[in-house]
This record gives structure tokens, C-alpha cells and sequence, in this order.
């Protein structure tokens, strides 16, 4: 039985190709690699009817992840997590048919877990000892508690107004954390010359091939949760991207699996903050690539990225789908939050409410139709950000009594 199809590492932007079994980062161009299978000789002997009696996390898909050897998967029981059919807000929205993946349902509680879970394995299959990377919080706290579980030393740098919990999970998993007085790309120049310096393996979004894997996974469960249907529309939260190329992955590989019908892409959506929005400027204006977004802000962290190093495939991806993007406000954003706990139950985080909001305005310009299957990605848990909440609550004396003013 073979664990896993990887063949090759590929550049989407020149076409050089890399071998998969050894260390590699970016292209000698300076774009991503993306990781190619051998997916014609997977389909002789892999059938999706094999899914029915594996594990419901995202190792049920090994064939097409980049790991050789079973005994280097380090794992935390992360993925399949529940497609949740959001009914009371998809009647206000007018989607009957929309859902959210509630990716808050992961080891660390964001889908940065996935990314960690491969990533980390591949780095232990690849005989690594140490570990650099800059994070806006999430993918740190993930990488740096899977690190842990392999063994591998982690050093983190982080801007000091990420989100104040993500720095207490690195430090508790023992990783070497650093903040920096600035933006996540500010943190990323530091890891840059660390990682030259000290010859550290780098972590960074994209910069490793592997992590986008692992994300991609996220597709995967989407389509065999819709039992291999497509949805017509995926909104996803934008900061690097990895997500949303990986979605967009996850569909051609399984399109070349003949798993799902040839051809037909949901349409992708890449929801950005007001504050920090480069892929949607891009897009409106018919470009490739995005440019640096100066002064970025926005209260959905995770998507405080002034420059993506896979712009230009975000982009692709939004294109070839036939997609869109799309900026929210903050004030939106955090209505959005409470609008979902109050309808659904789920506390989101902001990212995820982003995408709620996101799908209102496009069902009002009338981009969504009202028969459309429709899937919200929530990112990560809303307890992750107590901060984003602000609460007033009444303070009772002992022996208070409360009086209901009608
Ligand atoms: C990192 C992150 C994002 C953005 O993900 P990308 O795949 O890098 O675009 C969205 N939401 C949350 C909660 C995150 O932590
Ligand atoms: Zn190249």
C-alpha cells in the first residue's frame, strides 16, 4: 500500500520542478512551490467507498498528502470538522442553503492546525530540529504546539497586538517567542535573517511547501461532506491565502481523481477587512498581484496581511472560478459575531464573521442566488479573542434581587 502519491515539488510561476524528499523553500524565482501526486496511478487503486472506514480526521486523505512514511504523522485528531447548516441566518440572508465549516472545531482552535499537523510531520519526516517563523498568532500557536509534539525547537516572532492568547500557547509549548512593535511582514524580515543566520528551517507562510496542504484538506471534507455535489459558493476569510488556494486545490486534484463532475468550481470568495484589503484592490482592478497595503488594520487578525507572498495565486484562483472579492468594516464584522451567537449558537471568531457579512452583500447585489448552496468558513473559535467582545454586565450585591422591567 502506498502511504502517499507526492511526486514532486512544482513552481506555478516558471515550471521548474524539485524533488519532494529533500529540504526545499521557495523557487529559485523567488514563487511559492506547490506540491504535485501521481494522481493517475492513486486512481488505480484508490476509491473514495475506501473513506467510509477511516478516521474522521484529515488523514482519511493520505493518498494525497505529501507525508511517505506513516510513522512521521504527528497528530491531534485535527479535521472533519461538522458542516453546520446555518438556517436562521441563511432565512434573514435569503440563502436558504447556506452552512458554515466551523473550523473552531480543531486542535488550538483555529484551522491553522491543519496547516501545523502537515507541516510539522513533513518537517519531522525531513529530519528538521529547529523551526522559524512570523505569525499574526494563530499559525504560531499551532506550529509551536506541534512542534512540541515532534520534538522540533520553535522560535516565533509575532507582532506585540496579536491576540493575547495565541502568545500564552506558545509559551506554554515551550517555543522561543519574540514580539515585534510592528506588522506581521515586520516580523517576517526578522525570521528572514534568523533563518540565514542560523540555517533554522523556515516555517513562514509559503515558504515551506507543505503547510497549503494541509489546508487544502479543508476542500476535501467540504466536498465529501456535500457527498462529492459542488457547492456553488465558498467564502473564505483572505490573509495569506493558503486556505483559499488550498480549496482551489483540493477541487483539480479531485477533479483529476474523477471523484467530483469535470469542470465545475464553486465560486470562490476572498473576504478582506476594510482596514487591510490588497487582494480585493487587485482584483477590482483586473491584476495578478497585489501591492503592499500601508497602515493595515483590522480586528479580525488573522487577516491583517498587507502582502500576501501567493497573492498571485489567491488571484488565479478567484479568476479561474469565476469568483469575487469583497472588503467588510470592522463595526460589520462584530455585528456579524453576535448576530451568529444569537441565531446559531456559535461563537465565531471575526475572521468567520466576515464571511457571513460578506454573503449578505453579494446575496444583495444579487451575486448570490437564492437557490445557491452556500458555505461560510469560520476559521477559528470566537473564545480565542475575549478582547473582541466588549460586555457591561449588572453588578448584584449578595441578597440583590433582580426585577424584569416589562
Ligand atoms: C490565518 C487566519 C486566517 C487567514 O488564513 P489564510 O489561509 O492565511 O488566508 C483566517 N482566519 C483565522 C482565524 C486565521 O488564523
Ligand atoms: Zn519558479
Amino acid at each position: 500500500m502506498t502511504y502517499s502519491y507526492i511526486e514532486r515539488l512544482h513552481c506555478p510561476k516558471c515550471d521548474a520542478t524539485y524533488k519532494a524528499n529533500e529540504i526545499n523553500h521557495l523557487c529559485q524565482c523567488g514563487s511559492p512551490l506547490l506540491v504535485n501526486y501521481d494522481i493517475e496511478a492513486a486512481k488505480q487503486t484508490w476509491k473514495k467507498e475506501d473513506l467510509q472506514t477511516r478516521p474522521a480526521n484529515l488523514w482519511r486523505y493520505h493518498e494525497m498528502l505529501p507525508i511517505i512514511s506513516e510513522e512521521h504523522v504527528v497528530t491531534l485528531g485535527e479535521g472533519m470538522t461538522p458542516l453546520i447548516p446555518m438556517n436562521k441566518i441563511g432565512k434573514t440572508l435569503g440563502i436558504p442553503s447556506l452552512y458554515m465549516k466551523d473550523e473552531g472545531l480543531v486542535p488550538t482552535g483555529s484551522f491553522k492546525a491543519r496547516g501545523a499537523a502537515v507541516g510539522i510531520s513533513k518537517a519531522k519526516e525531513l529530519g528538521v530540529t529547529k523551526l522559524a517563523m512570523p505569525t499574526n498568532g494563530n499559525a504560531g500557536a499551532a506550529w509551536s504546539l506541534y512542534a512540541s509534539r515532534a520534538g522540533i525547537e520553535s522560535y516565533i516572532v509575532m507582532p506585540k497586538d496579536a491576540p493575547s492568547i495565541t502568545r500564552k500557547e506558545c509559551a506554554i509549548a515551550g517555543a522561543n517567542l519574540f514580539l515585534v512593535d510592528g506588522l506581521i511582514s515586520d516580523a517576517g524580515k526578522i525570521v528572514g535573517e534568523l533563518v540565514q543566520e542560523e540555517g533554522f528551517y523556515d516555517s513562514s507562510t509559503l515558504k515551506e511547501p507543505y503547510r497549503i496542504e494541509g489546508k487544502k484538506t479543508m476542500g476535501y471534507e467540504i466536498l465529501e461532506q456535500f457527498n462529492w455535489k459542488v457547492p456553488d459558493v465558498i467564502l473564505y476569510p483572505t490573509g495569506g491565502g493558503v486556505g483559499i488556494i488550498g480549496i482551489y486545490k483540493a477541487i483539480v486534484e479531485l477533479q483529476q481523481l474523477g471523484w467530483i463532475e469535470e469542470g465545475k468550481f464553486p465560486r470562490l470568495v476572498a473576504v478582506q477587512a476594510e482596514g487591510c484589503a490588497p487582494i480585493v484592490k487587485a482584483w477590482e482592478e483586473g491584476k495578478k498581484e497585489s501591492m503592499f497595503w500601508e497602515g493595515s488594520e483590522t480586528i479580525a487578525f488573522g487577516i491583517n496581511v498587507p502582502k500576501a507572498i501567493g497573492d498571485f495565486l489567491v488571484l488565479e484562483a478567484i479568476y479561474k472560478t469565476n469568483g469575487c472579492a469583497i472588503a467588510v468594516s470592522d463595526q460589520e464584522i462584530a455585528r456579524e459575531q453576535a448576530c451568529v451567537a444569537q441565531n446559531e449558537g456559535v461563537f465565531i471568531c471575526p475572521e468567520g464573521a466576515a464571511t457571513f457579512t460578506a454573503a449578505r452583500k453579494l446575496r444583495e447585489d444579487g451575486w448570490i442566488q437564492e437557490d445557491e448552496h452556500v458555505v461560510c468558513l469560520n476559521t477559528g473559535q470566537g473564545i480565542k479573542y475575549p478582547e473582541s467582545v466588549y460586555v457591561d454586565v449588572p453588578l448584584l450585591q449578595c441578597g440583590d434581587r433582580i426585577s424584569i422591567k416589562s
